[in-house]
């Protein structure tokens, strides 16, 4: 049978047919593949954070069916772990990962996205992206560089870091010569310390060197990887300075809006499921962490003294009304987020603190 034969038998005309193969078109369209990079600020093989990005990419190839194949570079390999953020406003990759305070030199509001002394852990700061209006201003934040931000999952709860003496008194910061980025590291300056930036790759020798006092890093699972007890006897806690750090992942505006709808979808939604997932690595392997190094390395945890933490607080609050006091927007982004807190803490003190502060922790950390 001819094919317009068939049409008229099952009653379609030639306007009909002509729409059909119109409406089959796209079909063909959306098959374009699309090949990006994306530059992180982490090293080689980082568990969670570059393994996390690499899991990305490898979901939303799935996703995609290879619509969307996203090729990872860790820092240095295509470009250094600090470019990464202009590489991508530039255009010349399509995508990037690392954590927002990184780029306070670029714009002081970005710095609430990530970490805030004091401020919300990672479920509060989750709550504030998903839940309140924490992305929708960090999207207003990323818009003059070209971005489009997606947050990427918290770290949790941080560690203290690495003391080669104890903290005892406010004062013993005075001096004090601590790795610490960030807000925080403004706040240990602020109470009299020094402090040093140092990458990653030589935290460990600095510290055992002497060239640093004190070191903070991330949490149990990439403290021990680092070695750091055998550098520095007392681990202090909790991480006042980050407690909950928030990763992030970041795309070239134009590249993302130039993908069909259905994959800028598949983007957000990989996005949203690699969130859940980077969470759960880090709480699952940073408490399996923990007890080794206090089984088998025979670690010292000490918490810093209730009158320590008060003063770093009051610190912290000065410091972060000077940020906020550097640009406008970084003025109406701490505003979002102090009232956030106080809303989300009012809850989470008759909740979460109420909680934990009734139980009666049957860890068995030192057997
Ligand atoms: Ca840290």
């Amino acid at each position: 049978m001819k094919r317009r034969d068939f049409l008229k038998k099952v009653g379609l005309g030639t306007a009909a047919a002509v729409g059909a193969s119109t409406l089959a078109a796209p079909a063909v369209i959306a098959q374009k593949k699309y090949q990006w990079r994306m530059v992180t600020t982490w090293p080689p093989k980082l568990p969670v954070l570059q393994d996390g990005c690499e899991r990305l990419a490898k979901r939303i190839g799935e996703l995609t069916d290879g619509r969307l194949q996203i090729q990872v570079f860790a820092a240095g390999e295509l470009v250094p772990a600090l470019e990464s953020f202009q590489a991508v406003s530039d255009g010349t990759v399509e995508a990037g990962s690392g954590a927002s305070y990184y780029w306070a030199g670029k714009e002081p509001a970005t710095q609430w996205f990530s970490a805030v002394p004091f401020g919300m852990n990672g479920q509060g700061m989750s709550t504030w992206f998903h839940g309140g209006d924490g992305l929708k201003l960090w999207e207003e934040v990323y818009a003059p560089f070209n971005l489009i931000p997606r947050p990427g999952g918290s770290t949790g709860v941080q560690m203290g870091g690495w003391f080669r003496k104890r903290i005892e008194t406010i004062d013993d910061f005075k001096g004090l010569k601590m790795r610490i980025p960030g807000l925080g590291g403004k706040v240990v300056a602020k109470a009299g310390g020094t402090v040093v930036l140092t990458p990653g790759g030589e935290i460990f020798t600095n510290l055992e060197r002497g060239v640093i006092d004190a070191t903070e890093w991330v949490g149990p699972l990439h403290d021990l990887r680092l070695g750091l007890y055998k550098a520095a006897k007392y681990y202090y806690y909790p991480g006042w300075h980050e407690p909950g750090t928030y990763l992030e992942y970041f795309f070239n505006k134009k590249a993302f809006e130039s993908l069909p709808k259905d994959l800028q979808h598949i983007v957000n939604a990989a996005c949203v499921e690699n969130e859940h997932w980077v969470l759960a690595q880090f709480e699952a392997q940073n408490g399996a962490a923990l007890q080794e190094l206090i089984t088998k390395h025979k670690v010292e945890l000490v918490k810093f003294p209730d009158e320590v933490l008060k003063k770093l607080a009051k610190l912290a609050e000065e410091v972060n009304e000077e940020e906020a006091a550097k640009s406008p927007i970084a003025k109406k982004v701490n505003e979002s987020f102090k009232k956030f807190a106080k809303v989300v803490g009012t809850w989470g003190m008759i909740s979460e603190k109420a909680y934990y502060d009734s139980i009666v922790p049957p860890y068995p950390l030192k057997d």
